[in-house]
């Protein structure tokens, strides 16, 4: 029928907009390399921020004794405790609980959201068994995960640059988190001293090194995206401080943040963008991300069912609400392998009120999670490509049998198992046969809050 061409007009329209040949891809990740070297140039010199992260030293297996880690940086967040052996000892013990951050307070006041973080750490250090143990006469330390832009003064303090991913605290934009933190720990009588400040994506490099010396980069894909990796520390010249010993410098990129004319934008996207809490901010993020996927799906079905009437005479009333459809409801959709579709039927059921739908009907929805999924995934693997263009390690090199791993975590990359197979075929398919065996994409459970802990033991003030 008419209505069923005008529909699928509109699907092949989007789908033709979010392409992404290999040149293309090549492109974004040329673009990548280009940014990242205009942001460790100047201050401001791009819409990478490349911030330093002050962790010039990554865990080396040495680290020794109690450490806890808390890790804010989306929809929830977690507490942990590790007891290191030291050499060869490993980790010893471990322990996390995770706690969801209540809505409102992801757009209340900071005091707010410190209180109810450090409350919650307190009730987990409160049941600290005897498996750990704090040297008499010590404070606990604390590794504090903090997955937002910040611009750091050392590694333990830093003031925010800006929210992102849905949070939305005007009073602690500029403060110093690790103050605002500490104050808050101070509140709940807890006597802890918070040791190292890190980004989630330098937390996870951090922890994939402890396990394995050849992670020289991490990429999150969770609620929202960003990478770090380990820097030449003279290949920064907006850094005036003195050259650490080891000659390296982690690098934050807040990839999120990227921005180029090559990217595959679409109408859904820029409408999305522009009614966002941070308009023109975070592009590659929303176009990559968990937080946005499932509402870019969203966006379009609800075009093909204004403009074509995709679900019959009416407008359904929930297609209309931003948000409504999260991306792990999108990904049951896109892994869905009934014959019948049964998984898409009752998700356009209980998200949408939507029933009676026909079997290609579903069909078309799969093929736009497929699509929105497959732009996503194969972007982050440019992304990947642009720091290795960046560290030279996008050609074949005469050391044999050097590996370069990229550990990654986020509940998008451990969850959405099409998304996963199309980023890392991608990788495979951009550095080419010759390389394709030695860039290895790790997952790392976990990884930033492990990491965070390694790193506030190699900050201890008790060293
Ligand atoms: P955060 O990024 O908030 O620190 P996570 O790394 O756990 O937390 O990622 C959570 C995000 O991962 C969710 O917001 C969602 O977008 C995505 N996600 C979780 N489960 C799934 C799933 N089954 N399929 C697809 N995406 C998922
Ligand atoms: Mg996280």
């Amino acid at each position: 029928s008419r209505r069923w061409g005008k529909a699928m007009s509109i699907l092949k329209e989007f789908e033709e907009k979010c392409a992404t040949p290999t040149w293309k891809l090549k492109q974004v990740a040329d673009a990548m390399t280009v940014e990242m070297h205009a942001g460790l140039a100047s201050e401001g010199g791009s819409k990478l921020k490349m911030l330093i992260s002050f962790v010039h030293n990554l865990p080396t297996g040495n680290e020794e004794g109690l450490f806890y880690a808390l890790d804010l940086g989306g929809t929830n967040f977690r507490v942990l405790r590790m007891q290191l052996g030291g050499k060869d000892g490993g980790i010893i013990s471990r322990e996390f609980t995770e706690v969801s951050i209540p809505p409102n307070l992801m757009v209340g006041t900071s005091t707010a959201l410190f209180d109810y973080i450090a409350a919650e750490l307190a009730k987990f250090v409160n049941e600290e068994s005897q498996d750990f143990q704090v040297p008499p006469g010590r404070k606990r330390e604390l590794g504090f995960t903090f997955s937002f832009p910040v611009m750091q003064t050392s590694i333990a303090s830093g003031n925010l640059i800006k929210w992102t991913k849905g949070f939305n605290i005007d009073d602690a934009v500029g403060q110093d988190v690790v103050a605002e933190l500490s104050k808050a720990i101070e509140r709940q009588g807890l006597d802890m001293h918070i040791t190292a400040l890190v980004n989630d994506t330098v937390g996870t490099l951090a922890g994939g090194r402890y396990t394995n010396k050849d992670v020289m980069a991490a990429v999150i894909l969770g609620t929202g995206t960003n990478a770090a990796y380990v820097e030449n520390a003279q290949a920064i010249p907006k850094w005036h401080g003195p050259l650490p010993k080891s000659g390296e410098m982690v690098i934050n990129m807040e990839w999120g943040n990227f921005l180029s004319s090559h990217l595959p934008l679409t109408e859904y996207d820029n409408a999305l963008d522009a009614e966002s809490l941070n308009p023109g901010e975070q592009i590659f993020e929303k176009i990559i991300s968990g937080m946005y996927l499932g509402e870019i799906v969203r966006r379009v079905l609800c075009k093909m069912a204004e403009e074509a009437f995709f679900f019959g005479e009416t407008v359904p009333q929930k297609l209309k609400v931003p948000f409504i459809l999260r991306t792990p409801d999108m990904s049951a959709m896109h892994h869905d392998t009934s014959a019948d579709l049964n998984v898409v039927e009752s998700k356009l059921k209980n998200i949408f009120e939507i029933s009676n739908t026909s079997l290609v009907v579903r069909k078309a929805i799969v093929e736009l999670c497929n699509i929105v999924a497959t732009r996503g995934a194969r972007l982050s693997a440019a992304g990947i490509l642009g720091i290795l263009k960046k560290l030279g390690k996008d050609t074949v090199s005469d050391g044999e049998g050097n590996k370069n791993v990229i550990a990654m975590d986020g509940g998008l990359y451990e969850h959405y198992t099409e998304y996963r197979k199309c980023l890392e075929n991608t990788l495979k398919e951009l550095v080419g046969e010759d390389l394709s065996d030695s860039i290895v994409v790790e997952h790392s459970n976990d990884g930033s809050g492990t990491g965070a802990a390694l790193l506030a033991a190699s900050q201890s003030h008790y060293l």
